[in-house]
């Protein structure tokens, strides 16, 4: 079957993540939805970053894709929770979108990074996107929630150089608290499976105060993490409010509009407790 792929006017490359992009691929039949999920000759992405220094090692091209199972409270995306919110894109569009940079990105040592939303609602395109940035020879990561890591085989993760794994919570009550009623086993499990696999992680928490700034639970995530001896780095992310006016534009009721960012004392904290357990954090 082919996809008819509408021409979108959007330009792939947005100034920056927090770019408010919605109803991009709205044109797009149901049928032609199904057939991109279960192919993926086609997917639905935000947007391109180029030149990120934050989405893995060295200077990235960063593409972040549309649909997300998770509604954490501090999601500072919403517009990302919606696949239909996405440019619909041709795997060849994104592979183009990509290839122009390799070469400069291999020479300076950066990569490619696919995060979202969650890379894996797109399960068939974010594995064939990334095992052709690998086969161009550039360093590959996603950044997932790991909620679906159970849908890439042992030989696609292995196209895929790091995995930054944003865990939101490590007890299943407080994880459930934080992302709007979803479990973790799936996410313990999939980091276990990576340590199986001896594949490197970089662990992500997100540190709100009054929700996530729970030291039982940080102590208990950092000796997991610990345990798992393929985690190469902690990054402890302080929250911000920069995604906000995303939940007021979309009307989506906001927890945390009177929530400030953590303090240094705050962040510092976290920090010590993920190093206490023997990770390298900061
Ligand atoms: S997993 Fe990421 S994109 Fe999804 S709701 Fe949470 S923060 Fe937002």
């Amino acid at each position: 079957m082919t996809l008819a792929v509408p021409a979108s006017s959007v330009p792939l490359e947005a100034k920056s993540p927090f770019e408010m992009r919605v109803h991009l691929g709205d044109d797009v039949p149901d049928i032609d939805v199904r057939t991109a999920l279960k192919t993926g000759d086609m997917g639905f992405l935000h947007s391109y970053t180029t030149g990120s220094a934050v989405d893995g090692p060295g200077l990235r091209v960063v593409a972040w894709t549309t649909a997300c199972m998770f509604r954490c409270q501090f999601c500072h995306n919403p517009d990302t929770w919606t696949l239909s919110n996405g440019i619909p894109v041709t795997l060849e569009r994104a592979i183009d979108g990509v290839r122009k940079y390799a070469e400069g990105l291999k020479r300076m040592h950066g990569g490619f990074t696919l995060s979202g939303g969650e890379p894996l609602m797109q399960d068939r395109f974010a594995a064939r996107l990334l095992a052709a940035v690998h086969q161009m020879g550039a360093h590959t990561a996603i950044e997932t929630n790991g909620f679906y890591g159970h849908k890439l085989s042992d030989e696609e993760l292995a196209d895929i150089d790091l995995v930054m794994l944003d865990m939101k919570g490590f007890t299943l009550e407080q994880h459930k608290r934080v992302t709007g009623g979803l479990p973790n086993e799936d996410v313990i499990a999939f980091a276990r499976r990576l340590a199986d696999l001896r594949r490197p992680i970089w662990l992500r928490y997100v540190l709100v105060p009054g929700l996530t700034d729970v030291d039982e639970e940080i102590e208990q995530l950092a000796l997991f993490g610990a345990s798992l001896g393929v985690i190469e780095r902690v990054e402890v992310l302080p929250f911000h409010q920069m995604g906000r006016y995303k939940w007021d534009k979309l009307a989506i009721p906001y927890h945390l509009a009177e929530t400030e960012p953590p303090s240094h004392a705050q962040v510092s904290r976290a920090v010590t407790i993920f190093r206490a357990a023997g990770l390298q954090a900061d």
